[in-house]
């Protein structure tokens, strides 16, 4: 039984199934979706799951934190031996016909879960001791070697793991698809890391270096207490924060950041800007139609927005809101959605035209 398996934020299994579901029909793979709620992973059951991940990649899926094809599902492990069971399934699965040979690095990981978090011990630890026994075996390179797939062992309970690999150019770049982003002690709020994030999962090395540069002018809707705006700062740009709360006052101390009380659903810049960034908390709907607006009239060559989804629904409501941001916008984006590892109820959206 082939079957892809993602990593979710706990709670967004829902979301995440129903976005595969309909994303491997409209690709020609339809199968359904194994998951139990706050589990943090979901399991898509396809019939050739390697055709379905080459459809659907990694960086366009919405809710996936980590994209996998699943090689075998071993239950009932011994606690004394762990790893024979695992030699044995790759061993069956090369002569399956599957086409797994030697992989280029290991990741043990757990779901990023109150069930699963208290699995991170063993799954250190037993990396350490299934690395050398993988390359005693020939199933793992010497060096890690990003040109070969990943293999991944994802511990789900201590007597139960999912062996899966993964395409390291089609793939969260991270273990358990979470980025370790440090909180900067100047950083006026934490969802400074948000934008840290978006910026780094949203954009790839090029963009980041053509897109992001000094002297930039940038606007920051809803920026109070100021963490994005503080991000577009420390990368060389000068900010319009539109926001009626305060900002943090060593921002304004900056000189490159001017504060405007306004509303952020109708203030409008002067000339067009190079970036555009919205926090606003409303309904997403409202700032979709908002943000399409800004690419309609050209204010802004580019945007990081964030849509806070609502309880019910979500997957629904995503679609809905991009789809509305896409067609209101006349004229063809560049569209890039994720739930960030730092969202909550929300995802973030880059947006530029083609
Ligand atoms: N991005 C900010 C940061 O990094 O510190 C946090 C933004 S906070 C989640 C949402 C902000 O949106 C609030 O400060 C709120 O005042 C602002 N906001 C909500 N509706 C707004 C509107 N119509 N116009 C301007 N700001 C608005």
């Amino acid at each position: 039984d082939s079957a892809l398996f993602c990593w979710c934020r706990a709670g967004f299994e829902p979301e995440l199934a129903a976005e595969l579901n309909e994303r491997a029909a409209v690709a020609g793979h339809p199968g359904y979706a194994r998951t139990e709620r706050n589990s943090g992973y979901v399991e898509f059951m396809v019939e050739d799951a390697a055709a379905l991940s080459r459809a659907l990649p990694w960086s366009k899926l919405i809710f996936a934190r980590q994209k996998l094809v699943r090689l075998a599902d071993l239950r009932g492990l011994p606690a004394s031996d762990r790893i024979a069971p695992m030699l044995a399934a790759l061993e069956a699965i090369a002569g399956s016909g599957l086409n797994v040979s030697m992989f280029g690095e290991l990741w043990v990981e757990h779901p990023d879960s109150d069930a699963g978090k208290p699995l991170a011990g063993l799954a250190r630890s037993f990396g350490n001791a299934l690395r050398p026994a993988l390359r005693k075996a020939g199933w793992l390179s010497r060096e890690d070697d990003p040109r070969r797939p990943r293999l991944h062992v994802a511990f789900l309970a201590g007597d139960h793991a999912v062996l899966a690999m993964s395409d390291p150019h089609d793939s969260s770049p991270w273990p358990l698809g979470i980025p370790r982003l440090r909180m900067h002690p100047d950083a006026p709020s934490r969802s400074a890391l948000k934008l840290e994030e978006a910026l780094l999962t949203l954009l790839d090395a090029d963009e980041r270096e053509r897109r992001v540069r000094d002297n930039m002018q940038a606007a920051d809707l809803g920026a109070a207490p100021g963490g994005w705006t503080w991000v577009l700062m420390r990368n060389g740009m000068k900010v319009t924060s539109v926001d009626n709360g305060p900002l943090r006052q060593a921002l304004l101390d900056s000189g490159r950041v001017d504060h405007l009380r306004a509303d952020g659903f109708s203030w409008q810049p002067k000339r067009s800007l190079d970036w555009m960034v919205c926090d606003m908390v409303e309904q997403p709907v409202r700032v979709a139609e908002r943000m399409a607006t800004w690419f309609r009239e050209g204010w802004c060559r580019q945007a990081i927005f964030n849509l806070k989804l609502p309880m019910k629904k979500r997957w629904e409501e995503t679609r809905l809101c991009l789809e509305t941001f896409e067609y209101q916008a006349h004229r063809p984006l560049i569209v890039r959605a994720r739930q960030l590892y730092h969202d909550r109820e929300e995802i973030t959206v880059f947006a530029a035209p083609k």
